[in-house]
């Protein structure tokens, strides 16, 4: 008998997993994967770090999640600077100094201001009601044409007038010199990768793989006093009250017989005829370490999504909150079952904030007889 069962090896169930573990409290971790670290996850591809799910990068302003995570791994110095593709223009991410002034020869902020100011008031926008009124008043219209417009209609599979305003919020709009993509103090990569840190935080804890908790409920449901659920809330209840909606992304990635494909972690494809939104080249996430011969690149290509796919990205839209609102009622019914993460509770959240909430999860149930 276990006092806490948690589906999903993830960063959500593993950090919790750690936490109560720590606390005395006996966990037993499933995971319908055959690896842990959820969507974190990475391989060692030819000497370099492969993020088989797509790029994470981790950075917090969050000081308690960060000493938390250095207890199981070291990080490196990695700043996130990506690049814009737009038909062959290349311009710096986030929106600073630099795009501005590669796009439009601004030299000082004020210009740049100025420009982004004329722009914003010929749109006649005071209150932006959705993400294309959003970025256009944060940046004009230029910079929502070019840069925004091709990979956000890409990647969400909608135009972006029928997208929430905040999505674009994550991105910092700068008037320094300044290409780091976060504002965070604390970022960077763990040192031995991704899947080291995840196993060393499941260290001494029983895990089990290849397990899909859903498919085993009867046999595993009573094995615990509680359970943690972290993956979707939607499948958990059989989609009685409707699909929530989800997109996926597909991967294609390749090995290359040169040392440097394109001199960053990341570029974006900004337009919208090339199908992919980005190309990751891994080893820059570690400065180019792991093989002077070779380097491994991903296309990522967004995906809609349908039952059965993997969920990447919860469309936090109103219509699917709504529906969210209904199954976290229903989940409310029986608190014996907790749901957590980016999939147990539809957030678009960043790792920081998925470890966070776990820490605060296991903060409460930590107080509560179990
Ligand atoms: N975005 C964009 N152009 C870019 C990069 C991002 O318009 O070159 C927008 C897009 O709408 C995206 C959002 O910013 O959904 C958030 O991007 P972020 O990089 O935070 O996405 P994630 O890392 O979660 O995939």
């Amino acid at each position: 008998m276990y006092d806490y069962l948690i589906a999903g090896a993830g960063l959500a169930g593993s950090v919790f997993a750690r936490v109560m573990t720590d606390c005395g409290r006996k966990c037993l971790v499933l995971d319908r994967r055959g690896h842990v670290g959820g969507n974190i996850y990475s391989e060692i591809v030819e000497g370099i770090e492969v993020h088989k799910y797509g790029p994470h990068i981790f950075h917090t302003d969050n000081e308690e999640v960060w000493k938390f995570l250095n207890r199981f791994s070291s990080f490196n110095h990695f700043i996130y600077s990506p690049i814009a593709n737009y038909k062959g223009e290349l311009y710096n991410l986030p929106f600073n100094m630099n795009t501005f002034h590669s796009l439009w020869g601004c030299v000082t902020p004020e210009e740049a201001m100025g420009k982004i100011a004329g722009q914003k008031q010929a749109s006649g926008i005071i209150e932006p009601g959705n993400l294309e009124e959003q970025a256009v008043m944060l940046v004009g219209r230029d910079i929502y044409e070019k840069l925004i417009k091709g990979y956000t209609e890409k990647q969400w599979g909608r135009p972006c007038r029928e997208l929430p305003a905040y999505i674009i919020r994550r991105l910092p709009v700068r008037f320094t010199f300044d290409n780091n993509y976060f504002n965070h103090p604390y970022q960077g990569i763990p040192t031995e990768g991704y899947t080291k840190m995840i196993e060393k935080m499941l260290d001494g804890i029983e895990v089990r793989l290849d397990i899909d908790y859903l498919d085993h409920k009867s046999e595993y449901e009573n094995t615990a006093k509680k359970i943690i659920y972290t993956g979707a809330i939607d499948e958990y209840f059989d989609y009685c009250f409707g699909e929530l909606e989800y997109r996926s992304l597909r991967f294609e990635t390749e090995i290359l017989d040169i040392d440097n494909y394109q001199g960053a972690a990341g570029v974006n494809y900004t337009d919208k005829e090339t199908p992919y939104t980005r190309i990751i080249e891994h080893k820059h996430f570690h400065f180019g370490k792991g093989n002077a011969e070779k380097t491994v690149i991903t296309r990522e290509y967004p995906a809609s999504w349908k039952k059965g796919d993997e969920p990447y990205y919860p469309v936090n839209d109103k219509k699917n909150i709504k529906l969210y609102e209904r199954y976290k009622k229903e989940s409310m019914k029986n608190p014996r079952v907790i749901f957590a993460g980016r999939m147990g509770t539809y957030q678009y959240y960043d790792m920081d904030k998925v470890i966070a909430s776990a820490l605060e999860l296991a903060d409460t149930e930590k107080r509560v007889r179990i």
